[in-house]
Order: structure tokens, then C-alpha cells, then sequence
């Protein structure tokens, strides 16, 4: 298999600490000085990022991920906003009871009075501006506590994507960890945004209602109470249990439809090339089609409950308008009285409905803290120990001692592997397509651990060490050269941070890139277009090895490109190739005999175990294994020597 984009390739530098990274800074031209001193005099201060990654997780960072406990970072925050909320929603209640007054006092026959109704007006008028401020105020404050909070949990979530091994990303598709980042990231920043305050202020309203509704009348208080609230309660449980399974369904579903859609995009070129288009499109409306019956479902059970409760209210009111009316008739409540409890109790069902509506964003707020949780608890596979040491620099000496391996438990892809490269040696693996020589490499740089056995770099097995100090000190070339959206330069120093142009310089010359370099409209700064999709397969190896040059590892592991070079490309990469090596101790996976023949030393593998070892001069005179695969690669004319 392809390392794919795994591979990022390049280790990390061990040599220098100065910082001086970035490009060389010519100074703002002179006609531009002013401009720029107007931006500079408004920018804020900047900290320098407190941000640093360690591949253990601190103590606080191993708490399960729940609401409460994001939001305690900002007590002011919560605090201000929890005092606004409560504010607002008490100030609102005043108006009925004006209300009341202005009729029992002002408009009642023997009551009249203009001046008691304008001042309860104006009075009532006062209540709604302030009202209104607070919560522009309100608004404000919750909608930045939700930007720092989800700001927060997506730097989280990143740093652990960046933890993680790399089964996890074999097995996960990328779509559903995006649908992560995107939808629930989202539907959390809604619900903190919008959802709990609004929830907090419909639940406080309720109470203080209810409070309200008892101090007009007992009775009337009761009625609502013992007869609408448990009605409405029993469809609410029912509506809690129905919506939570059809919204974690569409959740599951949605991840799916984003997971196809974005294979489809990747693969766009192999899907028109292999003229799936239409098996395309019938897959994808499959996963389509689940997702809608899901929304289908979902849409059902709110079109039962919505109107269900909408019809409990106005039969709880059309009663209570009898009851009351009664009552009023019979001098047993004042008209005053009985027009302020109506206008509570639309607002004592209002409150009831809005928690009904906002239910769902809290649900899929609710279920994507669950997944975002569940995501964030998931342990990388390979992880370092509490007691892991710095690696010290290596002279570069690998073993493999008594390795086997396999990606699941039943299924051992390596047996029992022993095998020793010396400080400097280049050693190739060469075997047929599956017979585990990426595997070895991927064990070399601990991308996965073996499954008995150990590997060990200078006699210190790599598990002991930090994965940080470990990679700092291989060099990584993939099959396929993985490389960023940005400059060349960029994309060229990403194996370390101090690189000075001169190194680049060098680098250019070694791997022998002038050319390219030149030919591009912007040299080293020109953008890098779609992963490099504009340069050739050779240029992207050759950026690829100019990577892991400036890199300067201590032990090099190349999976070398099978794509088809032209003749020219290759004898370019092979002479890039010699420089690279030396004074390396180097795996690499040849596909090429070409580049096996050039090794020190070479190790041909077939399913999963070593069958020779040898010089390329030793093999090819004991006319074994190896021999009969460079006579039969002699015989196709010199291609691929792997798809046998
Ligand atoms: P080679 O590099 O020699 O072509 P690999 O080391 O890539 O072979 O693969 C060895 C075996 O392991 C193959 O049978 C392959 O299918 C299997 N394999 C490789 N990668 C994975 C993986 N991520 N999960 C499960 N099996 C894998």
C-alpha cells in the first residue's frame, strides 16, 4: 500500500536553535511607510502564542469534554450573562400586573381615573426600553462567551487530531471527522450562543409565572397546574425519547453523506477515469436517501408535537376562561384580575412551546458534545510513555529483533523479523506489492507498534523514547510527495524552522531542482497550486527529497515514487538520491532495481519475512530470489520491479 498522505514527510532538525526563521525582510518601501504606520497604530498588541503541543495530554486536558466545563473558563462571562438573563426575563413580567392595576383602578365603573391608566402606561413603557437593552447587552455578551468557548474546543479538538495515530485515520474518514469540526462544533456554538440563555430565560419565566398565577388565584393557579402542565409534561418525555433517536439517526447520516462526498471530490480524477460516474451517483443517493428519511422522521415527530400542545394550551384556556368567568360573575375575582392571569398564562405557554422549539437545537447540541467527547477520549494507539526519554542523537543504528506485526489481531502481517542496519548503511527492501516492506518502514518510525518484538535505534527500543525526539531524527520521503498549499520555500522548510536561504540554496543544488526553480514565474516563493497538482510526478519527488535534506535526519526512510519517471527525471532523483545518503543510515522501499543496486545492502521480503539478505553483488551471484527477480526485471526492460 501507498503511504498516502500520511507520510508528511521530513523529520524534524536537530542541529541549531537559533530562530531565524521566514524570509529575509527587505523593509517597507518608503512610499508605503505611512500607510503602514496608520495600520500599526490601530492594531491591539499581540502576545506571542501560548500554544505548545506535547504529545501527553495535561491533566486538564484528560477531563471528559462537557458544557459546564467549558464554560467555567470564563466565569465573568457566564456570570454577566446568567445576571442579564435573569434580568430580563423578571423585568418583562411587570406589564400584565400594570395592567391589572389600570384596570381595577382606572377603568373599572367608580374607579375611573386617566391618570392611574398614563402612569401604568408610561410605567410599562419604561419596562420595555430597559428591557430591550439589557438584552442587546445580554445578546452581546453570550455571543462572545460562545466565539472564546467554541475558539477553545476547535484548537482542542486539532491538537488531538494532531495526537492521534495513524490507524485512526486509516479508519476514520476524513468527511465524518470534518462533519466534527463543521456541524458540531456548530450546533455547540449555537446552543451556548443562543440556546442556554434563551433556555434559562423560558425556564425562569416559567417559574416566575407560576409564582404569579398563584398569588392572582389559588384556583385558578391550581387548575393549570394539576390539569395543562402533566398533559403537556407526558407528550414532552414522549417527544424527548423520539427526537433524541431520530437526531443522533441524522447525525450518523449526515457524516456519511459529507464522508461520500468528499471521497467522490478527492477521487474526482479516478472516478472520471474509470467512468464511475454512474455508480457514483447511485451510491451517493443511497447514503442521500438515509439521510432524508432520517429528516423525514424527525420532521414527524415535530409535526405530532407542535400542534399536540398547541391544542392542550387553548383547551387549558378555553376551561379556564369558564372557570374564571364564573368566578368573576360571582364577585369571586376582579376583571382586573382575571384579564392579568390570561395574559400570564399565554405567557406561562409560550415559554412551554419555545422550550418545545429550542428542545431540538439542545439535542443536537446534547448529542454533538457526546461525539465531540467521545472523539476527544479517543486514545492514540501509539502513545508515548509517562517516562519517556529525550532520544539522544543517534549514530543510526536500526534493529529489528524478533518483529512480527499485524494491522488486526488475527492477521499477522510480519514473522518474526530480525534484521540489523549499521550507522550509515543503506539497506533496500524489494519483494513483491504486499509483502510488507512499507510496513517495516511504518514500524521503523513508529507509526504503529510491533506486535511482539522490538525495534531499536542505537540499542534504545523507540517505544522508551518521546515520539517528538524520535522523528526529529528520521526523515521521511513518501511515495507521493504530500505537499501544502503555500510557497515552495514553505513547503520546503517544513522539517524544520530555522532554515536560512543558503541551506535552501544547497538543497536546490543537491537534489538538482534549479531548473524548476527557475522556470517558475515567482522561483522559490511561487504558490503551490492543488497539492502540486501543476508540477510533474519527478518535480514532487525532487521537492520531496530537497525536504528531507534540509531536514537533516539521522536515519532516512524513502518510499520511493512508483509512478513512471522519464529516463531523464530518474537519473536526476538518483543522483539527488546519492547525495541524500550520505552518511545516513537509510530503509529504502526500491521499486526500482536500479535504486536497490545502489544500496549497501539489500533485503528482499516476501509475505513477511526476510528470504535474503545481502551486497546487490552477493545476491546477484547466488542466484537466488533477488536474481531471479533482477533477470526477470533485465527481461521487462528495466520497469517497476515490485508488480510482479
Ligand atoms: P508492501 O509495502 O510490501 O507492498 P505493505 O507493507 O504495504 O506491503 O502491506 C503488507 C500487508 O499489510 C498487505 O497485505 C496489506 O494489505 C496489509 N496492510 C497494509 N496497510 C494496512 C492497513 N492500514 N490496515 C490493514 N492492512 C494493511
Amino acid at each position: 500500500m501507498a503511504w498516502g498522505g500520511g507520510f508528511g514527510g521530513g523529520g524534524g532538525g536537530m542541529f541549531g536553535a537559533s530562530q531565524q526563521t521566514g524570509l529575509p525582510f527587505g523593509g517597507i518601501p518608503s512610499e508605503l511607510q505611512s500607510e503602514a504606520n496608520k495600520v500599526l497604530a490601530t492594531e491591539p498588541p499581540r502576545e506571542p502564542s501560548a500554544l505548545s503541543f506535547s504529545q501527553r495530554p495535561s491533566a486538564k486536558e484528560r477531563l471528559p469534554l462537557t458544557l459546564p466545563r467549558m464554560l467555567r473558563v470564563y466565569p465573568g462571562w457566564v456570570a454577566g450573562g446568567s445576571l442579564l438573563v435573569i434580568l430580563t426575563s423578571l423585568l418583562l413580567q411587570g406589564g400584565p400586573l400594570l395592567t391589572e392595576l389600570a384596570i381595577n383602578h382606572g377603568l373599572l365603573p367608580g374607579h375611573r381615573s386617566l391618570e392611574v391608566v398614563f402612569v401604568c402606561g408610561g410605567l410599562y413603557m419604561v419596562l420595555a426600553v430597559a428591557n430591550a437593552l439589557l438584552q442587546r447587552v445580554q445578546v452581546d455578551v453570550t455571543g462572545k462567551l460562545a466565539a472564546r468557548v467554541m475558539h477553545d474546543l476547535r484548537i482542542r479538538v486539532f491538537i488531538h487530531f494532531q495526537r492521534l495515530s495513524m490507524d485512526f485515520f486509516t479508519e476514520e474518514k476524513a468527511g465524518v471527522l470534518m462533519s466534527r469540526m463543521t456541524s458540531d462544533v456548530e450546533n455547540l456554538q449555537q446552543l451556548v450562543q443562543d440556546g442556554i440563555s434563551s433556555f434559562a430565560s423560558q425556564g425562569l419565566t416559567m417559574i416566575v409565572i407560576t409564582a404569579i398565577l398563584f398569588a392572582i388565584n389559588v384556583t385558578l393557579a391550581l387548575w393549570t397546574v394539576l390539569l395543562v402542565v402533566p398533559l403537556m409534561f407526558v407528550f414532552t418525555l414522549w417527544f424527548h425519547h423520539a427526537s433524541e433517536k431520530g437526531y443522533l439517526l441524522a447525525r450518523d447520516r449526515i457524516a456519511n453523506v459529507l464522508a461520500d462526498l468528499s471521497e467522490s471530490l478527492y477521487g474526482i480524477r479516478v472516478v472520471t477515469a474509470n467512468n464511475r460516474q454512474q455508480r457514483n451517483i447511485r451510491n451517493h443517493r443511497h447514503v442521500v436517501g438515509a439521510y432524508r428519511d432520517a429528516n423525514i422522521y424527525t420532521g414527524r415527530v415535530n409535526a405530532i408535537y407542535g400542534p399536540s400542545t398547541n391544542m392542550i394550551g387553548i383547551f387549558g384556556s378555553a376551561l379556564l376562561l369558564g372557570i374564571g368567568g364564573h368566578m368573576v360573575i360571582e364577585h369571586k375575582l376582579s376583571l382586573g384580575a382575571l384579564v392579568a392571569f390570561f395574559l400570564y398564562l399565554n405567557r406561562f405557554f409560550q415559554p412551554i412551546q419555545l422550550l418545545v422549539q429550542q428542545y431540538n437545537s439542545l439535542q443536537q447540541g446534547r448529542s454533538s458534545v457526546i461525539r465531540l467527547r467521545e472523539l476527544l477520549e479517543t486514545p492514540p494507539t501509539i502513545d508515548e510513555m509517562p517516562d519517556a526519554i529525550e532520544l539522544p542523537t543517534i549514530a543510526g543504528r536500526i534493529t529489528f529483533d524478533h518483529v512480527s506485526f499485524g494491522y488486526g489481531p488475527d492477521n499477522l502481517v510480519l514473522h518474526d523479523v530480525n534484521l540489523e542496519i549499521a550507522p550509515g548503511e543503506s539497506v533496500a527492501f524489494v519483494g513483491p506489492t504486499g509483502a510488507g516492506k512499507s510496513t517495516m518502514a511504518k514500524l521503523a518510525n513508529r507509526f504503529y507498534d510491533p506486535t511482539s518484538g522490538r525495534i531499536l535505534l542505537d540499542g534504545i527500543d523507540i517505544r522508551t523514547v518521546s515520539l517528538h525526539s524520535l522523528r526529529s531524527q528520521l526523515g521521511v520521503v513518501p511515495q507521493e510527495a504530500f505537499l501544502f498549499a503555500g510557497s515552495i520555500r514553505t513547503n520546503l522548510s517544513f522539517g524544520r524552522t530555522n532554515i536560512t536561504d543558503l541551506e535552501i540554496e544547497e538543497a536546490i543544488d543537491v537534489v538538482g531542482l534549479h531548473e524548476l526553480i527557475e522556470r517558475l514565474p515567482d522561483g522559490l516563493d511561487t504558490i503551490i497550486h492543488e497539492r502540486g497538482q501543476t508540477l510533474s510526478a519527478g518535480e514532487r519527488q525532487l521537492l520531496a527529497l530537497a525536504r528531507a535534506f534540509l531536514a537533516r535526519p539521522r536515519v532516512l526512510i524513502l518510499d520511493e515514487a512508483t509512478s513512471s519517471l522519464d529516463l531523464q527525471s530518474e537519473t536526476v532523483i538518483e543522483k539527488a538520491l546519492d547525495r541524500l545518503l550520505e552518511g545516513r543510515s537509510a530503509i529504502l522501499i526500491a521499486h526500482r532495481l536500479t535504486t536497490a543496486q545502489r544500496a549497501d545492502r539489500i533485503v528482499v521480503i516476501d509475505e513477511g519475512g526476510i528470504v535474503e539478505v545481502g551486497t546487490p553483488h552477493d545476491l546477484l551471484g547466488r542466484g537466488g530470489a533477488y536474481a531471479s527477480m533482477y533477470e526477470a526485471w533485465l527481461e521487462s526492460g528495466g520497469r517497476d520491479a515490485t508488480r510482479s
